[in-house]
């Protein structure tokens, strides 16, 4: 039996020649309003889907294909003796080949001054119903979307007499994806149209900042400024967000929220909602600067404070446990931008609603992930996202939490079961350091970060720098480097500090020169074979 194809364009690029192969090849031509004229017009034997179906082409083109005779055509199962029977009764002949681009939208909203008339003419809507049809219907039904397409189909059409499966649903989903980009490209140009503002203008005023964005995006704020004065930004969360990320935040009290206050308070509330004890992070420009550990939230507060109070001061703080009036008040000795933490008691939130300035501090309450801090699927962000130039680079997040198992000790010297303990923590830490990262710990908590730097050896010294600063000891204390030591020299240095044992991924060149060296020098040292970069 004669196949059927139905052709309709706005693009008309390469659609004559495909026609006429069509017709070579004995398949029955289709055709909507301009796109039969074409064809009609070289010759070629072609019906108008409006003699096809019985009813004209009305309402200037808004309604051509949408009837049953074309939509069944489309969409009945050849498998299904009910479909079958059913297109029968209804008289309503197969569709075998589908052949449609869109109405240009995209390029209609392109050109300057186009007015929302315009673009609204633009959108098409029996085009993409028929894609659907015919996409849906894959194993029936090829789909072509692209005038890039043509050649594959024709060149299988010539050699089998059909299209293969497997061509028919790469045309399926590539259906979809066209579908998807042409839904997304109406739904981004009205999304930002500003209604009020395009008032008595030609051509609708948009913002740079829509309230929603493809629809996989949902506004939750404008923000006075980006990461500097100068910047314009606002703050979207995913469509569906993760239970116990940043988004799901409340605002209790406090300024507004800057652009680099929500950054940092991402960055604190990722480290502090991965430990099971009662926690407390610091961040400032991104990097913990104070990290502990302790039996409540004053004891893990105190800790984390005492690691750098210079860096402290505006800082970021973050809890996993419930603050209450002692953790209230330590807090509040410093001065703190914001504060988070799944709850407060009221006696907490009073201490800062004391005086003027203290209602300024912006005080967050976030739910923590329902799996705790072991539950991984479910807190955290499922894709890390950085945007360079005009592309995406896109990855699974950093989930990886280390199980005891994968430690191999490579050193003559075993950690103690307290330095073992130190090492975990210090790796957990070091995690949310940016690279290259050094962190020093006992007992904890943190005793010295070095973050960021562009050698690891530099990251060490800072480290121990800040340690002093802080009038802390390092010794023996546990270190952990976020990727490996690519030479001695750096754990050297925070040897010669106090360290008296080291976690690490390994996997240098020179693993042996630095396994020599802690063993020369009397320190454990255990790889963990998995590296935390962060830049
Ligand atoms: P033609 O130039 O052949 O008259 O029209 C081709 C265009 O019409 C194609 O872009 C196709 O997607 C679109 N189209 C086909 N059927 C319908 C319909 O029922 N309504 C609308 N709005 N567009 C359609």
């Amino acid at each position: 039996m004669a196949l059927t194809a139905l052709l309709s364009v706005s693009d008309k690029t390469g659609i004559l020649e495909f026609a006429q192969a069509l017709h070579g090849l004995g398949v029955k031509l289709l055709s909507t309003g301009g796109t039969a004229k074409l064809l009609a017009d070289a010759g070629l034997p072609v019906t108008e889907v409006a003699d096809h179906t019985g009813f004209p082409e009305m309402l200037d083109g808004r309604v051509k294909t949408l009837h049953p005779k074309i939509h069944g055509g489309l969409l009945a199962r050849r498998d299904l003796p009910a479909h079958v029977a059913a297109i029968e009764q209804h008289g309503i002949a197969t569709i075998d080949l589908l052949v449609v681009n869109l109405y240009p939208f995209e390029a209609t909203v392109a050109k300057a001054g186009c007015t929302l008339e315009d673009a609204i003419e633009n959108i098409d809507i029996g085009g993409p119903a028929m894609v659907r049809s015919a996409a849906k219907n894959w194993k029936d039904v090829a789909v072509l979307t692209d005038a890039s397409q043509y050649a594959v189909a024709l060149a299988e059409l010539k050699a089998h007499g059909s299209i293969s499966a497997k061509t028919k649903f790469a045309f399926s989903v590539a259906a979809f994806n066209r579908i998807a980009d042409y839904d997304g490209a109406i739904s981004d140009f009205l999304s930002a149209v500003d209604f009020d503002a395009s008032a008595g203008q030609s051509a609708p005023v948009r913002s740079l900042f829509p309230a929603q964005s493809n629809g996989r995006f949902v506004k939750l704020q404008d923000l006075r400024y980006g990461e500097n004065p100068h910047q314009q930004a606002a703050f979207y969360r995913d469509l569906y967000p993760a239970p116990g990320s940043l988004v799901s935040a409340k605002q209790l009290q406090g300024k507004e929220l800057s652009y680099n206050n929500i950054a940092d308070a991402d960055a604190a509330w990722e480290c502090v909602k991965s430990f099971g004890l009662p926690a407390c992070v610091i961040v400032k420009h991104a990097n913990p600067c104070g990290v502990a550990v302790g039996k409540d939230a004053l004891e893990a507060y105190s800790k984390a404070f005492q690691t750098d109070p210079t860096s402290a001061f505006g800082g970021i703080i973050a809890f996993n446990r419930v603050v209450d009036l002692a953790a209230a008040e330590a807090v509040n000795k410093q001065f703190v931008e914001v504060l988070m933490a799944p709850g407060y008691t009221p006696e907490a939130l009073a201490v800062f609603q004391a005086t003027k300035a203290k209602q300024n501090v912006r005080v967050l309450q976030i739910d923590l992930p329902p799996g705790g801090d072991t539950d991984w699927a479910n807190g955290r962000n499922a894709m890390d996202v950085k945007r360079v130039g005009s592309g995406l680079l896109i990855q699974t997040a950093d989930n990886h939490e280390l199980q005891l198992a994968e430690l191999k000790v490579v050193t003559k010297k075993q950690p103690t079961q307290e330095e073992l303990q130190d090492l975990l923590f210090a790796w957990k830490v070091a995690k949310y350091v940016k690279s290259n990262a050094i962190v020093f710990c006992k007992h904890g908590m943190t005793m010295g970060v070095g973050a960021g730097q562009m050698s690891r050896l530099d990251s060490a010294r800072i480290a121990s720098i800040k340690a002093e600063h802080a009038k802390l000891s390092l010794a023996g204390t546990a270190v952990a480097s976020d990727a490996f030591f690519p030479f001695r020299d750096g754990l050297d240095v925070v040897i010669d500090h106090g360290a008296t044992c080291v976690i690490q991924p390994g996997g240098s060149m020179r693993d042996q020169e630095v396994i020599d060296a802690a063993d020369e020098r009397g320190v454990a040292m255990v790889f963990t074979g998995v590296r935390h970069f962060r830049h």
